[in-house]
């Protein structure tokens, strides 16, 4: 079996995301770019993560053709490989329906950064791409176009796509986003909010980028 590792670290993370209850039933699907091949390992189409084992992992190509595995690839394979072709520093795609950033991606508003961690990874505020038909070439146009070099972007009416350096990287920015969004939503109830400026923004933003890895 090729990339075998990779395949075994989305099989982890796939439970791990599932535990978090980042994704109800078998929605989401989350994908490794191998650099030295540029291959994409992805989670295959509508099967439960409690169960999945590694060979139900698919590896695609950048195009979206199928190199290795027996079941059909999530159905946002496109979607993963736009982002990975846009994105050369990008090695993780993670897509969740979690409960509060689609609530702020169903009224198609974009979070504002009221939390740290948020502000760094996005310029200001997580934007929010426009509603396309799941698994559709315009889904993957508009969301990896409204992602641009932020980390996080919403998906109008539909959830949320969080990339990051390592799939590690990425799932933990995909508890950030849906925690940020859990504060934004409860702040704004309680009232008088304060917005982080865009200086402040800027350098959570930049400090982030300049401690990435080790
Ligand atoms: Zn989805």
């Amino acid at each position: 079996m090729i990339l075998e590792q990779q395949r075994k670290e989305i099989v982890e993370i796939g439970r791990q995301i599932y535990k978090d209850k980042l994704v109800p039933l078998t929605f989401g699907n989350f994908s490794i770019r191998d650099h030295e091949t540029d291959y994409v390992c992805i989670t295959p189409s509508g099967m439960p993560y409690e169960t999945l084992t590694p060979e139900d992992v698919v590896v695609v190509n950048l195009d979206g053709e199928i190199i290795d595995g027996i079941r059909k690839p999530s159905i946002e394979t496109g979607l993963h490989c736009a982002v990975y072709k846009k994105r050369p520093d990008v090695a993780s795609v993670v897509h969740t329906h979690s409960t509060f950033v689609t609530a702020w991606a169903a009224c198609r508003k974009e979070i504002p950064s009221v939390v740290a961690e948020v502000a760094a990874l996005v310029s200001g505020t997580i934007k929010c791409a426009p509603y396309r038909r799941c698994g559709s070439k315009e889904l993957a146009e508009v969301t990896s176009e409204a992602l641009g070099t932020d980390d996080a972007v919403l998906m109008g009416n539909h959830g949320v796509l969080v990339v990051g350096p390592t799939i590690q990287a990425a799932y933990t920015n995909a508890v950030i986003v849906e925690e940020g969004a859990k504060v934004a939503f409860y702040a704004n109830t309680i009232g008088g909010v304060h917005l982080l400026n865009a200086d402040e923004c800027q350098q959570e933003r930049e400090a982030a980028i300049k401690g990435y890895g080790q």
